[in-house]
């Protein structure tokens, strides 16, 4: 099963939320989907995201999870 493909059952199967946002890892506008309060992932890359609110909301690569997966799964 693809990344997105999973992405999809998952979204079917639960309240995921789906935000839209520029992706700090692969600099794409892309949906990114929140796997708890404050960690999003990006559907484009898979890499995960840390949300961070100071006044506006961005993303920060959480990089040292996601070393292993960031290769290759570019779809
Ligand atoms: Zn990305």
């Amino acid at each position: 099963m693809s990344f997105k493909e999973e992405v999809l059952k998952r979204l079917q199967l639960s309240k995921t939320e789906v935000v839209q946002g520029i992706c700090p890892t692969c600099a794409e506008r892309t949906m990114l989907i929140s796997l708890t309060k404050e960690i999003y992932r990006c559907i484009t890359c898979g890499g995960d995201l840390r949300q961070y609110i100071n006044g506006k909301i961005s993303y920060i690569p959480t990089t040292d999870m996601q070393k292993d997966n960031l290769s290759g799964e570019k779809v």
